[in-house]
């Protein structure tokens, strides 16, 4: 079975094909048009202009593949408004053109389907961090979210950062660089609540100085160290023996390696997707197209901004990306 998927939620456009074979799913494309992090930050209308704009470009690189798909999926949510009805527009008429079944993939799901699969997990303890979300997940019927944070999510936190300090790039990324070049670590509000974590009283604090290079570094170790704690409670009290990273932040190579040192204190083991699976891709809402179809027609496939994971479905039938 083919599918195809698209992807729309926040700055990135994507492509992804898809194919599976019993279990056996392999991406035959993952493409990505991504509007570029400024200092003004994403506006909703510019997403929507840049996403229409190169929907043709998408369509393009669709018609080489030559492929005849067997389902489109789309993310339905969550993610912004204008964002979000531009990849349903493009999905829905995939979805007309080829004559097949339109599938609607939660994305925060999504991403947490490609890691599981990508990583061969089996019931691992999950740590989302994205820009929108920073969540800890456990799974049984369904996802359940056992902490997460209670203001922005760590990845806006360090975005917004990275812009105030006008960065190049001006946001999680600029952080990184510049955290890299200190080892000078001063003091920032430090708030975890049992599973939970805030993130706006580090903002502020950090804001204050101007020291960059310094303010990035404490800032970052400061919020790793908050999700760390947590994730550390949960892996004891659920008694976890895998942690998955998954998320646009997941590619932060600071925090994998924290996680990491905390898993294997623990005996379990720790991982994350490779990069391109980490950020938002069309690859990862293929996949859960094809692992969320179940041959039936789907009633509600109109976009959702304010989706959560715990709505989500868990992958009981385990699939394995093959390379
Ligand atoms: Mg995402």
């Amino acid at each position: 079975m083919i599918c195809v998927g698209v992807e729309s939620t926040a700055h990135t456009l994507g492509l992804g094909v898809v194919e599976s074979k019993k279990r056996k799913i392999s991406v035959l494309l993952n493409k990505t048009w991504k509007y570029p992090s400024i200092s003004e930050g994403y506006i909703p209308f510019k997403l929507a202009e840049h996403h229409s704009e190169n929907a043709a470009v998408m369509a393009g690189e669709l018609k080489k593949t030559g492929v005849k798909p067997d389902l489109i999926s789309y993310s339905q949510g969550p993610g912004i408004g204008h964002s979000l009805h531009v990849g349903f527009v493009i999905a829905r008429t995939l979805s007309y053109y080829y004559g097949v079944p339109l599938v609607p993939v939660n994305h925060a799901v999504a991403h947490i389907e490609i890691g599981k699969s990508e990583c061969k997990t089996k019931n691992p303890l999950i740590v989302y961090v994205s820009g929108g979300n920073t969540q800890i997940i456990v799974q049984n019927e369904k996802y359940e979210v056992v902490g997460e944070t209670m203001d922005m999510g760590l990845g806006n936190m360090l975005d917004q950062l990275g812009r105030k300090l006008e960065l190049t790039p001006p946001d999680a990324v600029g952080v990184l660089k510049e955290a890299e070049k200190s080892k000078k670590f001063i003091p920032l509000p430090y708030t975890v609540k049992g599973m939970n974590f805030s993130f706006t009283g580090l903002l502020t604090a950090a804001l204050k100085s101007k020291e960059r290079e310094k303010i990035c570094f404490s800032a970052q170790e400061t919020a790793f160290s908050m999700l760390v704690e947590a994730c550390e409670r949960a892996l004891c009290h659920y008694h976890a023996k895998e942690v998955l990273l998954v998320g646009g932040n997941a590619r932060n190579k600071r925090l994998r390696e924290m996680l990491e040192i905390m898993s294997s204190s623990h005996k379990a083991r720790f991982c994350a997707p490779s990069d391109d699976y980490c950020g938002d891709n069309a690859a990862m809402i293929a996949v859960t197209g094809i692992i969320a179809w179940n041959g039936k027609k789907i009633k509600n496939i109109k976009p959702r901004q304010r989706m959560r994971v715990d709505e989500g479905f868990v992958n009981k039938n385990r699939y394995i990306l093959v390379k």
